[in-house]
C-alpha cells in the first residue's frame, strides 16, 4: 500500500511541469555567492536567469575558524561587496614552527568572522542586487535530460542548462555528476571555548596562533587559535588541520587537539569537538562535465593552510567567465574549465600552496623546517610590507 502510494507520489511529480532555468547554482556558501555577483558584473543578462538553491536558511552554522586573509578581501573588493560583518581584527600572526616562535606583524593582517553571519551578510546583498536564491530547499537528485540537467529538490523539479555545484566538501552534484574517484580529503577538527578576553592573549594582542609542533607527530597540518565574538562573548576557536596531502601514518586528530585543550587549562569532556572534511586541489582533478562546474569546497581548495573562504570566493570569476563563454559559443562542455582555473589567480594561488604542502609536509624534510621558517620570513618581510621576527 505504502509503495503504490509512493510510486503515485512520484508519478505526479514528473508529469508536473517542470521549471525551466538557465543557470541553478546548488549552495549559498562563499563560493555559490560569489558566481552569482561575478556574473551580474561581467553578463547581466544572464545574471538575470541565475537561482541558488539552498538547504539551510540563513544565518546558517557552517564549521570554519572563520579567518578571512587578504586574498579573499581582494575578491571582495572585486565582487563590491560592502564589509558589513566587521569581524575581529588580526594584527599579528605566530607561527610555531622551528624552535623559535615566527611572527608576522601588520595592521589588519586578518580578520577572523562568524561564518554564520558572513555568509547571511553575502546571501543579502547578493539579493539587494537581484540574484534569486530560495533556502530550505534541498538538491536531492540530479540527472542528465535531452542536453540539460534536471535537478529534483524537497520542492519542485527544475531543468537547468547549466548546474553549478557549490555545495561544499560533501557536494552532491559531484558524486552525481562528475566521475572521479580521486580522495583528496583534508580532515579537520574544531571548538568554540568561551573565555575572558582581558586574560587572553589572542584578544589583549589581536593574534591568531598556527602551530605547526605536531608535525613530529604525523600531524600535516597545524592547531590553531583564533578570537572571536558568539553573541558578544569572547570565544577561542581552536582547532586541528590534517591536510593528508601525503600518505603517511595518521595523526590522532582528537588526541591532539584535547592535549591543546587541557594545555589551556580548558576541560575537552565539556566542549562538543566537531569536525568536516576539506577537499583540497589537484591541477588534473575533474570539476566539470557538460553543463557541470564545480566551485569552491566541492571543487577543491588549498592543502597548505586549508585556507578555503578566499579559494571559494576566487572561484566565483572564473566560474562565471566559463558560464559566460558557454552561452556565447553555445557550447556546454566545460572542457576548458581547468585551463580557465589554471590560468587565473585562484589556480596559481591553489598550485603554488599544493606544491608547498606537498614539501612542508614531507616527514624526509622535517630537519629543514627551521630554515623553512627563515624563508618564509625573509619572503614575507620583502614582498608584502610585514614585520616579520623569531622570537626569542
Ligand atoms: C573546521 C574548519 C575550519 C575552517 N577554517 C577556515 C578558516 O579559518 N579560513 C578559511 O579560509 N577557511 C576555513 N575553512 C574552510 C572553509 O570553511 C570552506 O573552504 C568554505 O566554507 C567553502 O565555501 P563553499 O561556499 O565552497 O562551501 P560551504 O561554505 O560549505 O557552502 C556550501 C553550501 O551549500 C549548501 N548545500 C549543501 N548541500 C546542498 C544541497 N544538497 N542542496 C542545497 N544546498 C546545499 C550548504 O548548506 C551550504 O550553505 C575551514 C573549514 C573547516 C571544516
Amino acid at each position: 500500500m505504502r509503495l503504490r502510494r509512493a510510486r503515485h507520489i512520484r508519478g505526479l511529480i514528473f508529469k508536473r511541469e517542470m521549471e525551466k532555468r538557465d543557470i541553478i547554482i546548488v549552495g549559498s556558501g562563499p563560493a555559490g555567492i560569489s558566481v552569482a555577483l561575478s556574473l551580474k558584473q561581467s553578463a547581466a543578462a544572464l545574471a538575470a536567469e541565475v537561482l541558488i538553491l539552498e538547504k539551510e536558511q540563513h544565518p546558517r552554522h557552517k564549521l570554519c575558524g572563520g579567518g578571512v586573509t587578504e586574498f579573499a578581501e581582494q575578491i571582495l573588493d572585486d565582487l563590491q561587496v560592502e564589509r558589513r560583518v566587521a569581524g575581529f581584527p588580526i594584527h599579528r600572526v605566530r607561527f610555531h614552527i622551528g624552535r623559535k616562535p615566527l611572527e608576522f606583524a601588520r595592521e589588519n593582517l586578518m580578520r577572523i568572522v562568524l561564518r554564520s553571519e558572513f555568509d547571511a551578510d553575502l546571501v543579502r546583498q547578493a539579493r539587494v542586487r537581484g540574484v534569486e536564491i530560495r533556502e530550505n530547499e534541498a538538491v536531492l537528485e540530479l540527472g542528465r535530460q535531452d542536453g540539460r540537467v534536471q535537478v529534483k529538490t524537497s520542492r519542485d523539479v527544475y531543468l537547468a542548462r547549466v548546474v553549478i555545484g557549490a555545495d561544499g566538501a560533501r557536494s552532491l552534484v559531484r558524486r552525481k555528476m562528475i566521475r572521479e574517484n580521486a580522495t583528496r580529503v583534508s580532515r579537520l577538527l574544531e571548538v568554540a571555548v568561551k573565555v575572558n578576553a582581558e586574560e587572553t592573549p589572542e584578544f589583549r594582542e589581536n593574534m591568531a596562533v598556527l602551530d605547526f609542533r605536531p608535525l613530529t607527530q604525523h600531524l600535516q597540518g597545524y592547531l590553531w587559535d583564533f578570537p572571536s565574538f558568539i553573541n558578544n562573548e569572547a570565544h577561542l576557536n581552536i582547532g586541528v588541520f590534517d591536510s593528508r596531502i601525503r600518505e603517511d601514518r595518521r595523526a590522532d586528530l582528537r588526541r591532539l587537539l584535547t592535549h591543546k585543550l587541557e594545555a589551556r587549562g580548558m576541560s575537552s569532556t565539556e566542549v562538543g569537538l566537531m569536525g568536516h572534511p576539506e577537499r583540497w586541489f589537484v591541477p588534473n582533478g575533474i570539476y566539470s562535465s557538460p553543463n557541470v562546474l564545480l566551485v569552491g569546497d566541492a571543487a577543491g581548495i588549498e592543502p597548505w593552510l586549508g585556507e578555503g573562504i578566499s579559494m571559494a570566493l576566487g572561484y566565483g570569476p572564473v566560474a562565471a567567465d566559463a558560464v559566460k563563454r558557454a552561452f556565447e559559443t553555445n557550447d556546454f562542455s566545460f572542457e576548458n574549465y581547468n585551463q580557465l582555473i589554471a590560468d587565473n589567480r585562484l589556480g596559481k594561488l591553489l598550485n603554488r600552496n599544493r606544491l608547498i604542502a606537498r614539501y612542508f609536509y614531507w616527514r624526509k624534510l622535517r630537519p629543514l623546517v627551521d630554515g623553512l621558517a627563515s624563508v618564509l620570513l625573509a619572503h614575507f618581510t620583502e614582498k608584502k610590507g610585514i614585520a616579520a621576527r623569531l622570537i626569542e
